[in-house]
């Protein structure tokens, strides 16, 4: 997590009951953090999103928008797209 008053990345000096954490950043700010369940992710149905990003493919969408009508991270679909062409 990044530091609220100078914006660096900070590391973990002790965590309490799994949730909450007490921080460091590089410069010396100490903070307490508290870890909350946002909510589940639910699992992906790889062979119809590989099914998707062929088709996509097929009618020349770029990797970057395939990526965003599906919803994945843009190396996910490179990824997938690699796979397609392979099959
Ligand atoms: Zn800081």
């Amino acid at each position: 997590m990044k530091c609220q008053r100078c914006n660096e990345l900070s590391r973990v000096l002790e965590t309490r009951d799994g949730v909450f954490r007490r921080r460091e950043c590089p410069n010396g700010h100490r903070f307490y953090t508290h870890e909350v369940w946002v909510k589940d992710i639910p699992k992906r149905n790889y062979e119809a999103l590989q099914a998707e990003v062929v088709r996509l493919v097929k009618e020349n969408v770029k990797p970057k928008r395939i990526a965003a009508i599906l919803g994945v991270a843009t190396s996910t679909a490179y990824r997938r797209i690699r796979k397609g062409v392979a099959e």
